[in-house]
């Protein structure tokens, strides 16, 4: 068992595309193993490699809970993705304390490698797709606050600035569309 700690977007390596793994060896398991431990001691339901500082394509999931899948994602890649979108709030281990609407996709196929290094597919849809869609963003070192509504990204700007300086956001600002339909 081993809990990493998790970066959060004051670090730049989050901001770094990561590299195709190629060796399918106890390295892979171990870092896979670690990043199952740091997700879970986070209560995540998703983590990429780079969060944990490991700079290549690896990406774990775990949505058991929630009726999905729990599983490790080698060099994953979209094969496919619905045009039909939706809405829901997403958040990250990487910028703690806050949470936001993104539209993505409602489905997706992706191509990936086991940990034996064998092709395989899976499709998932909502909460699967938004991870998987999520976790692999940060693998090309994109992460969810930045492709944010311009307008919700400009609302969200100084906490989203806060966390990027180191600082905890202990109150977080509630977004206009969130009123909105609290009202
Ligand atoms: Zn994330």
């Amino acid at each position: 068992m081993a809990v990493k700690r998790i970066l959060t977007i004051q670090d730049e390596r989050l901001y770094q595309v990561s590299e195709a793994v190629q060796k399918f060896d106890s390295n892979l398991r171990n870092l896979v193993r670690d990043m199952f431990d740091s997700m879970a001691a986070e209560k995540g339901v998703g983590l990429a490699a780079v969060q944990i500082g490991v700079l290549k394509r690896v990406l774990v999931i775990d949505l058991i809970e929630k009726g999905f899948i729990k599983g490790a994602f080698v060099n994953p890649r979209l094969l496919e993705a619905s045009e039909e979108m939706q809405d829901g709030e997403e958040g990250c281990l990487s910028v703690p304390g806050l949470s936001a609407e993104l539209k993505r996709p409602r489905w997706v196929k992706i191509g990936y490698q086991d940990l034996s290094g064998n092709e395989k597919t899976v499709e998932g849809e909502m909460l699967l797709a938004r991870a998987f869609l999520h976790e692999m963003d940060h693998l090309d070192g994109k992460v969810f606050v930045d492709k944010l509504e311009p307008k919700l990204h400009k609302e969200l700007s100084g906490d989203i600035e806060r966390i990027k300086r180191g600082l905890r956001v202990e109150h977080p600002v509630e977004p206009k569309y969130r009123k909105k339909k609290a009202s």
